[in-house]
């Protein structure tokens, strides 16, 4: 493999340094939306209990008044038998009271009902503000941590931006601009190792055998003939001869650092 492989392959490392923290921050924007949602969707259910619980209450108050006026009635009636002669009328007083307390105890039962309807209500109310106060939580948090982490990505995007800067100075633009067009055609990555069985690890497809020979002398830059990516041998990696990006990579300290070139 030649140096100028391995200068794709640096760049290559910074692209997917850049692109892991891309995703981290998108993934953390996501998260904050999630929640957010979920925030929305939680405040407008507690919207509904609350609105629900006050129709409830209505509907307990009418009961209640509705049994103001069988007592009232009640009372009237029961009033009324003592100032009465005849067992006929008396009968019929006696039934009109009887009548008044069975609807008195059909809103008593109903108040009954209700109210319990209503504890299960408030319960939930306050299992929802609980929710509603942990998701704003996470939301906040999540927040503050998107804000603190942007300074710090940005310093490390900066930093890998500017080596990547170097390494194109040094690079053929003819192969940097076929690198970048395998990249924009989401292969990425776009280079990448053959394995001892002859196979480009990005499709799988095995080389002939003259052609990985002639991968094997290291001389030449070689593209996939199925997937298109820029083929290197994975043992031919490694061993640094070189210059000032060196220096800057070991101050580095994302893993596009670790990542060694080979000899020319
Ligand atoms: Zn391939």
């Amino acid at each position: 493999m030649n140096e100028q492989i391995a200068y794709i392959i640096d760049i290559q490392d910074i692209d997917l340094n850049i692109k892991k923290i891309e995703d981290a921050e998108a993934k953390n924007i996501y998260e904050i939306n999630e929640s957010a949602v979920s925030l929305k969707n939680q405040s407008e259910k507690l919207e509904e209990l609350k609105k629900e619980l006050s129709e409830l209450q209505k509907k307990v108050n009418l009961c209640e008044l509705n049994i103001e006026s069988y007592n009232e009635k009640i009372l009237k009636y029961t009033e009324a038998q003592k100032q009465i002669k005849t067992n006929k009328e008396y009968n019929a007083m006696q039934k009109s009271v009887k009548d008044n307390e069975a609807l008195k105890s059909a809103e008593e039962e109903e108040i009954i009902k209700t109210m319990t309807v209503q504890e299960e209500i408030k319960s939930a109310i306050k299992k929802t503000e609980e929710d509603i106060r942990l998701l704003s939580d996470i939301v906040l948090n999540k927040k503050a941590e998107v804000e603190s982490d942007k300074i710090k990505y940005f310093d490390i995007k900066k930093n890998l931006a500017d080596k990547r800067k170097e390494i194109e100075k040094i690079l053929k633009a003819e192969f940097l601009n076929v690198y970048e067009a395998i990249k924009n055609n989401n292969k990425f990555p776009a280079v990448i190792s053959v394995n001892d069985n002859r196979a480009c690890t990005g499709c799988f497809r095995i080389l002939p055998p003259q052609q990985f020979n002639e991968l094997l002398s290291g001389e030449i830059f070689m593209q996939c003939p199925i997937c298109s990516r820029i083929l290197y041998y994975k043992q031919d990696m490694p061993e640094i001869i070189n210059d000032k990006t060196d220096k800057k990579e070991k101050k580095d300290k994302t893993k596009a650092s670790k990542k060694a070139r080979v000899k020319a």
